[in-house]
């Protein structure tokens, strides 16, 4: 593929310069991105719902107040697609699962409110693994997402309908949520860029809960400033949510563009690359660190020791949060009620409801964090996973005494094909080795494309971690990679898929 025909071929910052300058309108770009939504979406099967009407008018109304003379934002009328957890009073929120099939939420998400009020244009909700469980998608009821590079492949996950929209350029933009790296990863093997920012950067209220400690939404885009713009528009405070950061926004948008690491402390982490770790992937990431070598960044390695164990900690600790939260799926209150006959008590009909409304994975999930929660197993599992948790807290804030960021590879391999690994959950889990640590410690990280595997001609993300509150030096160093490498390769990384 190479890039579609303008406008659906531009990021979102060209996009928001040809909306000012008057050379489009938000409309014209809309319609744009749904024709390209129609023409491609039954392959890559992003979407699970798509609001044409609601784009068009919402565009239209951006188009009206520019007419006018009225301030916008700086990505007003520019497309952008939600992962299906967040709330969309307008809109069905699903989270991938039967449970809440067709379900309205009656209120927008803090971060659905804000991307209205900066006058973006929400096209609709993307695919994602089952209240965001998975690393591929393929745990969605509503079937699996194929990723833009290959269809036979995945787009990952959690969140690969919002990657492979952006990667299909069926949105410049979109949210993901990430808990242990379902904005990462999937970036990482759509050749796309993803940021899961400081925990409590981006409010979590609307967002439906999966791990509470650990979930965070950010953005998903082609370009790393798009990522900052969009990052821009979403973070700040906000007082419905209680772990919301009081802080004041990091300058992320002012990092992407400085795209400088001169005298930047690089820290490459030694746990991470090493075994189970693909060979292009390892040489694509020993380059990119060459490359920061090269424009002048002092790059030293790292180790973090208890890194190994990070992700049998997020195995316990996500489950045990996720058997709490999703406690409220009963098929009482709201969405799916099932087996509710005369004969049955309430008791059963809440039994019956989970058993036929949650998938495989959810069940799995459920069960696990039910028993490491139970009298008698709490100390041995959830509260050594919490040590454990510590000890991983501290190998980060060790690091970050002697470096400014840590870089590794963002995914052990590059994408994987459908049904290879879903009916394995270790080995779906183990997708996630290098991205869980941020989250267990809620500092910020993200993925930035580094060029393709020679073995297999699909994209390899690296991943860029830095100390909390300190989003801006991630995006520095993500956008000085993507400027070296574009200039060395001539064109984005996207225009070589070609499987569109
Ligand atoms: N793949 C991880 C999991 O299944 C991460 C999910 C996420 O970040 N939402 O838990």
């Amino acid at each position: 593929m190479s890039a579609p025909p303008e406008p659906v071929g531009w990021d979102a910052a060209r996009t928001a310069a040809a909306l000012a300058a008057g050379e489009v309108s938000a409309v014209e770009v809309t319609r744009a991105h749904l024709d390209r939504i129609d023409a491609v979406d039954d392959r890559v099967r992003a979407f699970l719902h798509v609001d044409r009407e609601g784009a068009l008018a919402a565009a239209g109304a951006v188009d009206e107040r520019r007419r006018a003379g009225q301030a916008l934002g700086p990505l007003a009328g520019v497309p952008l697609a939600l992962k299906d957890i967040v709330a969309t009073a307008d809109m069905p929120t699903t989270c991938g699962s039967r449970m809440l099939d067709g379900w309205r939420p009656p209120y927008d998400a803090t971060i659905t409110e804000r991307i209205r009020a900066g006058g973006l244009v929400i096209l609709g909700k993307t695919n994602m693994d089952e209240f965001a469980m998975g690393s591929s998608t393929e745990f969605s009821a509503y079937g699996a997402s194929s990723n833009p590079w290959d269809l036979e492949r995945t787009p990952g996950g959690s969140g690969g309908g919002s990657s492979a929209a952006v990667a299909a350029y069926e949105v410049p933009l979109a949210i993901g949520t990430d808990t242990g790296g379902s904005i990462r990863q999937p970036a990482a093997v759509t050749g796309t860029v993803g940021a899961k920012p400081t925990y409590g950067g981006v409010s979590r209220y609307g967002i439906v809960a999966m791990a509470s400690s650990l979930d965070q939404a950010g953005p998903c885009a082609r370009t790393v400033l798009d990522a900052a713009l969009l990052h821009s528009v979403i973070g700040g405070h906000d007082p419905r949510d209680s772990t919301s950061v009081r802080e004041p926004l990091p300058g992320v948008v002012g990092a992407a563009r400085r795209a400088d690491v001169a005298g930047v402390r690089i820290g490459v982490v030694r746990e991470l690359g090493g075994e189970g770790f693909q060979a292009g992937v390892r040489q694509r990431f020993d380059e990119a660190v060459a490359l920061l070598t090269g424009l002048g960044a002092d790059v030293v390695e790292v180790s973090c020791p208890h890194f190994p164990h990070a992700l049998g900690a997020y195995y316990l600790i996500m489950p045990s949060e996720a058997s709490s939260n999703l406690a409220r799926f009963d098929g009482m209150r709201y969405g799916l009620r099932t087996g509710d006959d005369a004969d049955r008590t309430v008791e059963e009909v809440m039994a019956h409801t989970r058993a036929t409304g949650f998938g495989e994975e959810v069940v799995r999930r459920i069960i696990l964090g039910t028993y490491a929660l139970s009298a008698g197993y709490y100390d041995a599992y959830y509260g050594q996973a919490q040590k454990v948790r510590t000890l991983v807290q501290r190998d980060l804030a060790a690091a970050f005494d002697q470096v400014d960021v840590l870089v590794s590879p963002t995914a052990p391999t590059t994408a994987f094909r459908l049904g290879e690994k879903v009916g394995d959950p270790l080995a779906m889990y183990l997708n996630d080795v290098a991205t869980i640590p941020a989250n267990l410690a809620g500092s910020p990280a993200m993925s930035v494309p580094i060029g393709l595997a020679p073995e297999d001609g699909l994209p390899v993300g690296l991943q860029v971690m830095a100390p909390a509150l300190a989003d801006d030096r991630m995006y520095n160093v993500a956008a000085a990679v993507e400027a070296a490498l574009q200039e060395r390769r001539g064109h984005p990384i996207l225009e070589e898929a070609n499987a569109l």
